[in-house]
């Protein structure tokens, strides 16, 4: 039953397993949630599995990733396929407007969201001269795999949309790789939908830990006390003819919005009852929807204008509009169960925002997994399975766990006693403790080192009790992640993070278990080899951590605070952990520091390669462990 056909590689330890897994329940079931650790190989052994059922011509495979970065990865493993094999298989990654558009680049727009980007098109798509091109033009472009910077750059030679051109080479796809949230996002799924018939279609979600905060953050949306105030600096100088109710209700909305300034602290967060502000100047729902329909149809008019002035197209009016015509669908539930909260945040002594935070998976999900064949969740830190189900809206998947390519040979690991971020602060007498951990790790672990802390904020204390001083004095050369920093800010910090940690071997990442290097970032080889997470990465117990709490409470029961707090944080570490260990010939010192990671509570929620061998140690022994692990990995 096994078929390796399509598997370039000599297969390692658990990956036969792996396939044939798949291969021998796919036709039977429905839905797969499979654990496989960081280097495991999930993605040749997907394709692998998935591409003789693509082979019978019967099926196409519809991957989704979070991030745009990770895009190409499944496209690229098809072209190894493809010219080990010469199976004429084509596939590609796909891409919106934003990316895809050649009008966009030619009137050198910056910026420019999804929206502004689709806007742009439906304007000017009948005006731009690289809409109307024959098929003929690109037919060539199938013959093999194909990333969409490929597509893009084969297009732009030609003078061809390559943003039309991508739709219609998807058409002949076998493999088609796409961002969550052409699939997860009802407005968008269309999109996708008219090229591939879902039931004919095998869904990979990749990284799937991530679909719930993907699905909520897809739902939400904010709008600003600020852009209130644009949105009646555009009706001025573009001179709109608004309704007065209109102008009255954005002058309603400036006033109501100020009258919080003085009440709410910098930073704070407070409910807000969007309800209660509507009631107050609509007769009834109908009202609101006319009234809004009005903002953005103005704020589209405004659009058009900005992009002919050759600035980016886009309005506060729209925004409005928009905002509240989708946050109205939620405001008719009773309030506990709806799972949208409305919250208030002052941003500053001018400004503040308004964000409708739409708590719902399931609800928003679970109906989408049955129009496919079958639906493959995928990730390193899926478990526990049945949390996952009940939060993602799944029934009856099949589940298994694959081990890891790694053994005692390629970890240590190591849960530190006395110490724990536990507590609403860390107090300076506790982060004085861990900083003495810290000393005697830099000390004795001559590799390049991360620390990792649950929080930022547990990291800025950290810094304030010298830990910067200590890990100079202890001849490591820093490369400090700070809470905020930009995504170029943060991609310059990594290049030069790895460029140095290749050259030597005494470079320290210091960085956030919820900043931007805990998960996505590989770190191979001599990159990283040993890790101390400070804490275990709960959310703060906030305002907005206790309404997700009592939603999923009134979700799922007892089970609703491991779902909402304990499952996420430590799916939080399992991910920062894996980011020393990507092939199977890394090694790393992995150090767990807090010694709630000893509660069975939580070392069974961390995946068990990594928790087959923990050893518990206090201050004294810590220094003689890691010489012995330092000895044994060959570091
Ligand atoms: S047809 Fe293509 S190039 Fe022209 S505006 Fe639309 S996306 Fe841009």
């Amino acid at each position: 039953m096994l078929n390796l056909k399509f598997f370039p590689y000599s297969p390692r330890k658990g990956q036969r397993e792996f396939i044939s897994f798949i291969q021998e329940n796919l036709e039977r079931c429905k839905s797969f949630l499979l654990d496989a650790p960081n280097g495991f190989g999930k993605t040749p052994c997907l394709l692998a599995a998935l591409l003789p059922k693509v082979e019978e011509g019967e099926k196409i495979i519809l991957w989704t990733v979070k991030t745009g970065m990770e895009i190409n990865r499944p496209v690229e493993e098809l072209k190894k396929i493809v010219s080990k094999t010469g199976e004429e298989f084509f596939g590609i990654s796909y891409r919106g407007k934003k990316d895809m558009c050649l009008l966009i680049e030619e009137r050198k727009l910056r910026g420019l969201t999804h929206e502004d980007a689709n806007f742009v098109c439906a304007k000017y798509r009948n005006k731009c001269r690289y809409f109307n091109f024959s098929p003929s033009e690109i037919v060539d472009l199938t013959e093999k795999p194909l990333t969409y910077a490929e597509i893009y750059e084969a297009c732009k030679q030609r003078k061809v949309c390559p943003y039309f051109a991508q739709r219609h080479l998807a058409c002949y796809c076998n493999l088609l790789s796409l961002n969550y949230n052409y699939v997860f996002s009802k407005r968008m799924r269309w999109a996708i939908k008219t090229l591939v018939p879902f039931s004919e279609c095998i869904l990979v979600v990749d990284e799937a830990h991530n679909v719930e905060r993907a699905c909520q953050s897809l739902n939400s949306d904010k709008i600003t006390l600020e852009g209130v105030r644009r949105a009646l600096e555009e009706v001025k100088s573009y001179k709109l003819a608004l309704s007065r109710e209109a102008l009255e209700f954005l002058e309603y909305l400036e006033e109501t919005f100020s009258s919080f300034l003085p009440r709410v602290a910098k930073g704070e967060e407070i409910l807000f009852s969007l309800k209660t502000l509507l009631e107050n100047f609509f007769e009834d729902a109908f009202e609101v929807e006319s009234l809004m329909t009005e903002l953005k149809s103005y704020g589209n008019f405004v659009r058009t204008k900005r992009f002919e002035e050759g600035k980016r197209p886009a309005s506060s009016l729209h925004k409005l509009g928009v905002f509240f015509l989708e946050s109205l669908e939620s405001l008719g539930e009773d309030e506990n169960g709806s799972g949208v909260t409305f919250f208030l945040k002052k941003l500053s002594e001018k400004n503040l925002e308004l964000e409708r935070w739409d708590m719902r998976v399931a609800p928003h999900l679970e109906a989408l997994w049955d129009e496919f064949y079958s639906c493959i969740f995928c990730s390193g830190s899926l478990k526990p399975f049945d949390a996952f189900s009940e939060v993602a809206g799944l029934r009856d998947s099949l589940s298994s766990s694959f081990p890891p390519p790694y053994s005692e040979e390629n970890i240590a690991f190591f849960i530190t006693r006395g110490v724990t971020t536990k507590g609403e602060e860390l107090q300076d007498e506790m982060a004085r403790e861990y900083l003495e951990f810290l000393r005697i790790f830099f000390e004795n672990v001559e590799a390049n080192s991360a620390v990792f802390s649950a929080s930022f904020r547990i990291q800025e204390k950290l810094l304030e009790n010298g830990l910067l001083r200590l890990a100079e004095s202890c001849g490591k050369k820093v490369f400090l992640e700070r809470e905020g920093m930009s995504g170029i800010e943060a991609q310059s910090l990594l290049e030069e993070f790895k460029s140095c940690s290749r050259r030597e071997k005494n470079c320290l990442l210091i960085a956030s278990s919820t900043g931007r290097f805990s998960e996505g970032v590989d770190f191979p080889g001599k990159e990283l080899g040993a890790i101390f997470l400070v804490g275990i990465p709960f959310e703060r117990l906030t305002l907005r951590t206790k309404v997700y709490i009592s939603y999923f409470r009134f979700l799922y029961g007892k089970r609703g605070r491991k779902y909402a707090y304990v499952v996420p944080a430590l799916r939080r570490a399992s991910q920062t952990f894996g980011r020393a260990l990507r092939n199977p010939q890394d090694k790393a010192i992995l150090i767990a520091g807090d010694e709630r990671f000893c509660r069975d509570e939580y070392l069974s929620l961390l995946p068990s390669w990594l928790t087959s061998w923990p050893v518990a140690l206090d201050k004294h022994e810590f220094s003689g462990a890691l010489k012995n692990a330092v000895e044994k990995l060959k570091l």
